[in-house]
């Protein structure tokens, strides 16, 4: 008898250590709090927390921890590439790439011929920063749902840097603040503004520097990024500067010469959000699957069953469901907006 998916892992409760628990394996995926051995997707700060025993990552994600956490990120790392299986307790793992981040990985785990899959956060968009999403049949495809109600659509990427560099060509005396997260979409948006031909220097805000580095050490192509500083303002106008979210709210912004701020994120397409943060240049830009990547997904993986774990989790259950898809919620807490 094989067994069922839910007999062999389930969602933790937060003062258990929170995120998924693989009974056979002995370990928590993505973890909330600190627990003995975790297995983490990726490096945002949602799913990868400080103060675990062991936490076993692929080596992007591990050195992005060590980054952001320092002494936090782990008494014991081990590090393991993507499609390299590895035994933990009695269930094989292996990292499949999720296209989400650098170093964001699937979670593949086989137990007696049962097969989860935690997905982590993904898209299915290229992104010149990230290995793609690698589809892997299984009995049980856990999936967030951050984007998930049919009003999410992402436009290509492509049109909205075109938007951001025709707005720079009419304001030339202005200078346009990006606010966008520290890791990942800072990453993207740069090597898609090279891809679109922008080779000026851009400016980046100092909480984006050190994870700029990481991404350049680690063989990404980001060109010629600078510092932004006051004394450099002239050189700046004109220009584009990268910023996290927090910075575009803050004295700091207005320091920076004439700026027109800009915001790129996938809930950009709610208006309201922008009107809200004060944002003249919202940009659509996500590295979470939309309504329609979502739904080819569960296509493509063509899972026993589906469990949803953060995000707007009714939508694509009952979706599935139509389809023919087994489906749940799992109400996992303490994943967030990341974008
Ligand atoms: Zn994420
Ligand atoms: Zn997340």
């Amino acid at each position: 008898m094989i067994p069922a998916p839910d007999s062999w892992v389930t969602p933790c409760p937060p003062d258990r250590g929170g995120g998924l628990w693989v009974e056979p394996g002995g370990f928590h995926v993505d973890p909330t709090r600190p627990v003995d051995r975790a297995v983490i997707t990726h490096g945002h700060s949602d799913h990868a927390r400080p103060g675990h025993t062991h936490v076993l990552a692929t080596p992007g994600t591990l050195s992005i921890m060590r980054a952001r956490l320092g002494d936090g990120a782990g008494a014991s790392q081990q590090p393991l590439p993507y499609h390299q299986p590895i035994q933990i307790g009695e269930v094989m793992v292996r990292f499949v790439p999720a296209g989400h981040v650098l170093g964001s990985a699937q979670v593949v785990m086989e137990w007696r011929g049962s097969r989860v899959v935690v997905s982590g956060d993904y898209k299915r968009r290229f992104d010149p920063t990230c290995a793609p999403f690698e589809p892997v049949p299984c009995d049980a495809f856990i999936t967030e749902a951050t984007f998930g109600l049919p009003v999410f659509r992402h436009p290509p990427v492509e049109g909205e840097i075109a938007r951001l560099l025709h707005t720079l060509s009419v304001f030339p005396e202005r200078t346009i603040v990006v606010g966008c997260y520290a890791l990942g979409k800072c990453q993207r948006l740069i090597a898609e503004l090279r891809r679109a031909g922008y080779d000026r220097p851009l400016y980046l805000h100092g909480a984006h520097l050190p994870l700029c580095a990481l991404y350049q050490e680690q063989g990404v192509e980001l060109g010629d990024l600078r510092p932004a500083t006051v004394a450099d303002a002239s050189s700046m106008r004109g220009g584009i500067v990268l910023a996290p979210p927090s910075a575009m709210a803050d004295k700091w912004l207005r320091r920076m010469p004439d700026p027109l701020p800009a915001y790129a994120s996938g809930w950009m397409r709610v208006r309201a959000r922008a009107r809200q943060h004060g944002v003249e240049l919202p940009l659509i830009v996500s590295d979470h699957a939309d309504w329609d990547e979502l739904c080819q997904t569960v296509k493509d993986v063509s899972p026993g069953e589906l469990w949803v774990t953060h995000g707007s989790e009714e939508a694509l259950v009952h979706w599935a469901t139509t389809q023919g898809v087994k489906a749940k919620p799992l109400h996992l807490v303490g994943f967030g907006e990341e974008e």
